[in-house]
């Protein structure tokens, strides 16, 4: 085993050589003649030739090795009491799953290149239908379950579904979310209506189905329960979906993944990141909507031999113990989460994380956002493993910068995510002239181009967009811009210090939200902060920060608050100087965030603007924008 260095020197240095060896991991129909064709920058096609079956690799592969291994573990805890109900299948039987959905579609007219849109909850059909899509070459775009009329309009209108592919409700901490409301609303307001929609009967809410559209899927599956579907055979960089990103900082780009670089760079993540080896069992807590599901709830695990659990509910019900009941019955080895789902969890007793056993767990990655030293330690002391911070974006499908602990057990440094995976050539860029910075300064993180295999194709529809976008941002390269700031240390650790339009002007001085908010977070009774840049007459802009706190006493007069507002400023003051002291702190008891827990910041700022809070389609409890609305009124 090479050492960590030379693992990604290599992978720079020797793309061809270096893939190569990795697309070993997976079955090609046709070998590959070409590994990269990298002639038409950015647009690198991986594995050039080679045709290939995301679902193929993901079940039929494993059906003589594996066929009576659990594949996918469905535990829902949104049951009546909140008491864990469970269904296993095995590779044999999502083989047969993954059949009959395949022949429903097929018998809809979806074929090779159609789009199917998939507006699911967490339950094992959604997984049937993404792997029927890429098993007959159709394009899957999953939409999280529960996302407004509009907001679903937008993306039916951008990715033109021939079906789409939804359920009766999703259901959140034991209450039922209606869908089919929302969806028809949202075919209605869409320009380019699905033909056919197959909706799954859950028993949770009315189902009342339009003539001559809406399908029973029930009736469906029965239809064709004995259908042998065989796999399309796709050229590598034929796409196998869309993913809208989350729309945190803008509207939501159609992300489009291609299928052969997809499938070795997730197998190969498998076990240069996640350790996780086949017939081991993965439990990633994300959402199929997001792009941590697609790759780590079904991908990545499935393509790697592995039992994936698919979890369906909050981490808090029945209690606060629930992913740690799950990791004591199904002893998974790895686990994927959140730092706002840690979060959540410490604000209950300590004591779940350890009445457990958790022994079969090697590790727990966290990714999505920035990962703060307290909830870091918090976790990692209180279940006793290790925590692997990684960073990445719904654009490049698996992890930018991680500890790849499969190839070398490098140390952790608290704050950096870590150094990058294999093919990623990151590098620190100015964002005034495209000059590669030094170590320890400040800088955008930038990609050179080529991406590696699994990361985004190009914007569905919309190559213009994918360039002007991503890759014109860094000035003079050919280089993939993050919009994320960063900084490299002497040891090659990287550090993501906030998004590049989060920052803000005070009187010439040019601030960093984040870097703000690292200070407050420091001060010893606050648990979470958001801050914004607020247009000021006077000094172009000013900080306001919305804070909640641990200890509600505090703040439970006017005079306590005020006198609280005044400490809080005094920590900023004390480390980063008064220019960096927010003109306001509010006090909330919630932040306004997106379901996968990215705060909205550009909806916080409109409110405090005084504007429209745009999209909010993502938001997590409305309830939380209220509170800033309250806050900025008084
Ligand atoms: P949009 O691009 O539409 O505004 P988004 O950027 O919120 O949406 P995602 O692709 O889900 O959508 O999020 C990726 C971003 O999340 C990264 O660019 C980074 O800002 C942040 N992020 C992800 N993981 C980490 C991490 N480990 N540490 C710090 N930041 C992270
Ligand atoms: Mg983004």
């Amino acid at each position: 085993m090479p050492s960590y260095k030379e693992f990604h020197a290599r992978s720079i240095s020797d793309p061809d050589g270096f893939w190569r060896e990795q697309a070993q991991r997976i079955h090609w129909q046709r070998p590959f003649e070409r590994v990269l064709d990298y002639s038409r920058p950015p647009f690198a096609r991986w594995f050039v030739g080679g045709t290939t079956n995301l679902a193929y690799n993901a079940v039929d592969r494993h059906q003589a090795t594996r066929g009576e291994q659990a594949a996918l573990v469905y535990i829902s805890t949104e049951t009546p009491s909140g008491e864990p109900a469970e269904k296993s299948y095995t590779y044999a039987q999502l083989y047969r799953e993954v059949n009959r959905f395949a022949g429903i579609l097929k018998g809809l007219g979806v074929g090779r290149g159609d789009r199917v849109l998939i507006y699911m909850p967490m339950v094992p059909e959604a997984v049937f239908a993404m792997l029927a899509c890429a098993r007959i070459g159709a394009l899957h775009s999953v939409v999280f379950g529960g996302f407004a009329s509009v907001s679903l309009a937008t993306r039916i209108d951008d990715a033109k579904p021939k079906v789409i592919v939804s359920a009766d409700a999703g259901s959140r901490a034991g209450k039922a979310v209606p869908y089919k409301g929302l969806l028809d609303e949202a075919i209605r307001l869409a320009q380019f209506p699905p033909a056919k929609v197959v909706l799954v009967n859950r028993g949770l809410a009315e189902l009342p189905l339009v003539a001559g559209r809406d399908l029973d899927y029930g009736r469906l599956r029965a239809e064709h329960m004995n259908d042998e579907v065989a796999c399309e055979w796709m050229e590598s960089s034929e796409p196998s979906y869309i993913l809208y990103t989350s729309g945190t900082t803008g509207k939501p780009k159609g992300v489009q993944r291609d299928t052969g670089g997809y499938a070795v760079a997730l197998a190969a993540s498998m076990e240069q990141i996640f350790c996780c080896a086949p017939g081991e069992t993965y439990f990633c807590t994300s959402d199929i909507g997001w792009v941590v599901g697609h790759s780590y709830i079904v991908y990545g695990p499935l393509l790697n031999g592995c039992t994936t659990i698919l979890y369906e509910g909050t981490p808090l019900r029945p209690d606060a113990g629930i992913w740690w009941r799950i990791v004591e019955q199904h002893r998974p080895t790895s686990m994927f989460s959140s730092p706002t789902a840690i979060r959540v969890l410490k604000k209950h007793d300590p004591a779940f994380l350890t009445r457990y056993d958790l022994s079969s767990l090697r590790l727990l990655f966290l990714a999505g956002e920035p990962l703060d030293e307290p909830t870091a330690q918090w976790i990692a002391q209180g279940i006793g493993k290790p925590v692997i911070d990684n960073y990445w974006q719904t654009e490049t499908g698996w992890p930018i910068l991680a500890i790849p602990r499969g190839v070398q057990a490098l140390p952790s440094k608290f704050g950096s995510p870590g150094v990058p995976s294999a093919g990623y050539n990151v590098k620190i860029f100015s964002e005034h002239d495209g000059s590669e910075i030094g170590a320890d300064q400040k800088g955008v993180v930038g990609i050179e181009g080529p991406l590696p295999p699994g990361c985004m194709s190009t914007v569905w529809g919309d190559d213009e967009r994918f360039v002007r976008t991503y890759w014109t941002a860094i000035p003079g390269r050919m280089a993939y811009s993050t919009f994320d700031w960063g900084i490299r240390d002497a040891d090659g650790y990287y550090f993501i210090l906030g998004r590049t339009d989060d920052v803000i002007n005070v009187a010439g001085h040019r601030l960093g939200t984040r870097e703000i908010e690292e200070s407050i977070s420091s001060h010893p009774n606050i648990a979470e902060v958001a801050v914004v840049g607020v247009a000021d007459s006077l000094k172009g802009q000013v900080a306001v920060a919305f804070a909640v706190v641990k200890d509600a006493g505090r703040i439970a007069t006017p005079e306590l608050k005020l006198a609280h507002e005044g400490d809080v400023m005094k920590t900023v003051d004390s480390q980063l100087g008064a220019v960096a002291r927010p003109a306001r702190v509010h006090f909330v008891t919630t932040l306004p965030k997106t379901r996968s827990g990215k705060l909205l910041r550009r909806s916080i700022q409109a409110l405090c603007e005084g504007r429209d809070p745009g999209d909010l389609t993502t938001i997590e409890d409305p309830t939380a924008l209220e509170q800033i609305r309250a806050a900025v009124a008084r």
